[in-house]
């Protein structure tokens, strides 16, 4: 094993997900859905397998794709992409994510990241050779403090990488915080990764406002997405990344040498998903709110301190109110005492003592099994 690789050891999901397949607990550690994506998308996918879509796709994406995409950005957010040189595919966000940091950082480069951070970031940015730079967002509100982001920054940085609706901890960026992450972004000269995956999941009227839409942002951003969280669909592993044409193609540099091209037959298919109407996304993010107040209700009756999230699939808790301190040695014993799998929000911070007693739950379930890991969790009480 390189040393690469041998730091890293095994992502927390699949360690998680591992264990709750070992054990029989119910799984709100990994974030998945376990309800499937609209049924008429899935037969979209099946038509173009049969009717063969099963070769090597373009490596930027199909045009239907990368149009589908450019008619998003402007439906939603009237921003004008190029399909033919502002968007690539990509093999989920994960890839594109890996792409653009491969792509755009230089070994000693510094780049600025909000920490709890997606494991991935963390990961490839080693392989990059880039050096991180956390800003850390703290319970109970885990908002972006404008003053640590600006430290943040310093005569080596050359990028950020922003993740809003923020996983792990729901947070979606205001449009004061993301107008501080411009006004230095442009200050700086520097090039910002925004990875907005979860987009269509905010909730309470909170809006998504994403960063390539503030003054002077569009022509220094790179925007990551993905097909996994908007429409149920994580194994399809269908992502992408719009942007300056620059910036598309440096990433696009990277990623023809990691997966070539993407998933041929689920790309028509969610080409056709993305033209589902507003209804579906508005559907959709009502559900997943009611399913957050569910579990949120639910964990702070059992005793949790709860932080209610505006967005994504996960809620935060401290543990400490029922009398444990250290959110790994909880989560690796709860599927024993309580037959349930959640995620150590502290392997997603640098900050150790910040992250300790902090676990995370994810509420992408059906409500049945919501209330049975409730139920198991009560516990706890
Ligand atoms: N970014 C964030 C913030 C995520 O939570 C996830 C995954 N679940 C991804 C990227 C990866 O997305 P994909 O499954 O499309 O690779
Ligand atoms: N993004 C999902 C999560 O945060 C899982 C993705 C993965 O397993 N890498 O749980």
């Amino acid at each position: 094993t390189s040393a690469r690789v041998a730091d890293l050891g095994t992502t927390i999901f699949a360690e998680m997900s591992a264990l709750a397949v070992q054990t029989g607990a119910v799984n709100l550690g990994q974030g998945f859905p376990d309800t499937d994506g609209p049924a008429d998308v899935v037969e979209q996918a099946v038509e173009a397998m049969r009717g063969g879509a099963n070769q090597y796709p373009p490596g930027a994406g199909i045009p239907a794709l990368r149009e589908a995409i450019s008619t998003h950005q402007k439906t939603w957010y009237g921003l004008d992409v190029d399909p033919d040189t502002e968007i690539a595919v990509s093999t989920g966000a994960t890839e594109a994510i890996a792409a653009a940091l491969l792509g755009l950082v230089d070994p000693g480069d510094e780049v600025v990241v909000l920490e709890p951070y997606y494991d991935s970031y963390v990961a490839v940015l080693g392989f990059a050779g880039g050096v991180r730079r956390p800003v850390t967002l703290r319970p109970p509100d885990f908002r972006l403090d404008l003053d640590e982001l600006r430290a943040a920054v310093g005569p080596r940085t050359t990028t950020m990488l922003i993740n809003s609706p923020h996983n792990p901890t729901g947070t979606v960026l205001t449009r004061e915080e993301l107008t501080a992450i411009r006004d230095l972004a442009v200050e700086r000269d520097l090039t910002v990764i925004t990875d907005e995956v979860y987009e269509h999941l905010t909730f309470d009227d909170v809006p998504h406002i994403p960063l390539a839409t503030l003054d002077g942002m569009r022509e220094r951003t790179l925007t990551i997405s993905s097909a996994g969280k908007s429409f149920s669909f994580t194994g399809w592993k269908v992502g992408w990344m719009s942007g300056p044409a620059e910036l598309v193609r440096s990433a696009v540099g990277a990623k023809q040498f990691l997966s070539y091209t993407s998933g041929a037959p689920f790309q028509p298919a969610i080409a056709y998903a993305l033209g589902h109407d507003a209804s579906y996304f508005e559907r959709f993010a009502a559900i997943l709110q009611s399913r957050r107040d569910q579990l949120c209700a639910g964990l702070s009756e059992i005793g949790f301190t709860t932080y209610v999230p505006q967005g994504t699939y996960f809620a935060q808790t401290d543990i400490r109110p029922l009398g444990y301190d250290d959110g790994i040695e909880f989560c690796l014993a709860l599927p024993k005492t309580a037959g349930v799998v959640a995620i150590p929000t502290q392997v997603f911070y640098d900050d150790v003592a910040t992250g300790r007693p902090l676990v995370r739950w994810a509420f992408c379930k059906q409500e049945s099994v919501i209330a049975e890991a409730l139920d198991r969790l009560s516990v706890l009480a």
